[in-house]
């Protein structure tokens, strides 16, 4: 079986309010996206890691990508203006041959390894898995500052990457995308609007992502829990 990772990292990461990418801050040594890459990069399913990123940044990320031992794995290709013209520059770089491709946030470096080769079997079996938390809170629709109506919290999840696809499927639901310029925050929501099935399997707590300053110290002591990386996968 042949699986690509795309790991998009090509956002400039207003909310965290910082002076450079989120995806590029420090943690415990190393850039954030360092940490998401040596989880794929560990992961014995996938072959190869696809990672657009903004073309000003691309000079020096290739550089850490060298320094950290990666670039048998990791090929940098130019992002997009949205999350979802970033994955589809990514798409056009894996091999039509690929079985599955697999996407994940570059900012959320503390997924479980055993977590991406689930959605990848699943997404082998089923054709799109992705990773989803049940909701604790009350969920609520509003138009403006006024509640409209209570969803109903058991039918609700909430979705994280990875989430993985049979490379034809995900290639059809980014054609119908860019055809009818629609645009999605996840990659199964391109899925969903062909019609076919997507699984959910449990996420985890610890795969946060990385998006607003309140998020840092979480990331820190996550860190702590699962260790830094060694020098290459
Ligand atoms: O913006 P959002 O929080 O959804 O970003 C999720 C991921 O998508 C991040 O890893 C970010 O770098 C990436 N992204 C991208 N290209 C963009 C915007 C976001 O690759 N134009």
């Amino acid at each position: 079986m042949k699986v690509v990772a795309i790991i998009p990292a090509a956002g400039t990461g207003t909310r965290m309010r910082a002076s450079s990418p989120k995806q590029f801050l420090s943690l415990a040594g190393h850039p954030i996206i360092v940490h998401t890459l040596k989880k794929f990069t560990s992961c014995r399913l996938i072959q190869r890691v696809i990672v657009p990123v903004r073309k000003p940044d691309l000079l020096q990320f290739q550089e850490v990508v060298e320094k950290e031992g990666l670039s048998r794995w990791v090929k940098l290709v130019p992002g997009g203006i949205h999350r979802q013209d970033s994955v589809y520059a990514g798409l056009k770089a894996v091999d039509e041959d690929t079985d599955i491709v697999v996407v994940h946030d570059a900012v959320r470096p503390f997924v479980e390894i055993s977590l991406i080769e689930a959605v990848i079997k699943e997404a082998e079996t089923n054709g799109s898995a992705i990773l989803a938390l049940p909701c604790s809170d009350t969920v609520k629709q509003i138009e403006k500052n006024l509640v409209e109506t209570t969803l109903p919290r058991d039918k609700i999840v909430l979705v994280q990457t990875p989430q993985a696809f049979r490379y034809n499927i995900l290639k059809e639901g980014f054609e119908k995308a860019t055809a009818e310029n629609f645009y999605a925050t996840d990659e199964s929501c391109l899925i969903e609007r062909l019609g076919y099935p997507v699984s959910v399997i449990r996420g985890s707590d610890m795969n946060i992502k990385i998006t607003k300053p309140s998020d840092l110290p979480l990331a820190e002591l996550y860190i702590k829990i699962q260790g830094t990386p060694t020098k290459s996968a």
